[in-house]
């Protein structure tokens, strides 16, 4: 089934510029699709819309069936959405910050399954430190802590691993790929065809505010004449 239906979605921002133009796309329940593009491709104004952050100039975005604009509250608690900027608070410990998290969205208490995020993490050894002591790589996992903190269906990751190093590039993939296991639906953006390779099973190709295309991984890689 599809988790995600995108119909004829456009975004013209007041500026005059067209950063979304006729996008359709369907994302499946368990699958990991990146969104492949240049800066100012439209790939953040395309997670924002769907995040329900702005509003589209034309088109529908549904969310588990809710219409992120009549249903905003419904579909918004699907999504859990890691932002570019590392925005934590630095003295509050680890598993408090994502336990609060976790009351924003109205639910109750879990700590079961707020251990069970840690530990799928490797940061329920620093649970009880606080976040200004962690390393860069242990605070961008917090921030995806926080993000799954109300148990979402749907996980976006904008640009995961801008200007990181490749160690840390590295640890990240890793860090999908057990989200995926974990059965959580990834949707991220990247600007390198290296890393939609290394960390999706579609890849969709965004120009422009046009989703040129959008392919199955293998598919995409046979078509340019890459090894498998
Ligand atoms: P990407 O994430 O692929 O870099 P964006 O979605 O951020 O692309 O931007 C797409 C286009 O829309 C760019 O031309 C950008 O300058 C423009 N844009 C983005 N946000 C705004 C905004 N709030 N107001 C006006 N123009 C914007
Ligand atoms: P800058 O170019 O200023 O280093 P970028 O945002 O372009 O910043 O790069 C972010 C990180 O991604 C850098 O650490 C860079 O080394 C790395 N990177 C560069 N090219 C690729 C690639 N083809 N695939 C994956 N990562 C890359």
């Amino acid at each position: 089934p599809n988790i995600i239906e995108i119909d004829h979605l456009s975004k013209a921002y007041a500026s005059g510029t067209k950063a979304l133009d006729d996008v359709s796309l369907d994302i499946r329940e368990g699958e990991i699709i990146a969104l492949l593009g240049p800066n100012g491709a439209g790939k953040t104004t395309l997670i924002s819309i769907i995040c329900g952050l702005v509003v589209p100039t034309g088109g529908t975005v549904r969310v588990g069936g809710f219409d992120i604009r009549t249903d905003y509250r419904k579909a918004r608690k699907l999504i859990g959405l890691v932002p570019q900027e590392i925005a934590i608070e630095p003295f509050e410990k680890v598993a408090n910050t994502v336990a609060f998290t976790r009351g924003l969205y109205g639910e109750k208490p879990d700590p079961a399954y707020i251990e069970q995020v840690l530990r799928s993490l490797s940061l329920w050894e620093k649970r009880d430190a606080k976040t200004i002591e962690l390393s860069g790589g242990m605070k961008r996992r917090v921030l995806i802590a926080k993000a799954l903190a109300h148990r979402p269906k749907v996980l976006f990751l904008d640009e995961p691993t801008a200007g990181v190093d490749v160690a840390l590039r590295r640890e990240m993939w890793q860090v999908v790929r057990q989200l995926r296991a974990d059965g959580v639906t990834i949707i991220l953006t990247t600007h390198y065809l290296e890393e939609a390779e290394e960390m999706a099973d579609r890849i969709g190709v965004i120009n422009r505010g046009k989703l040129l295309l959008c392919r199955d991984k293998t598919d995409l890689m046979g078509e340019f004449g890459r090894k498998q």
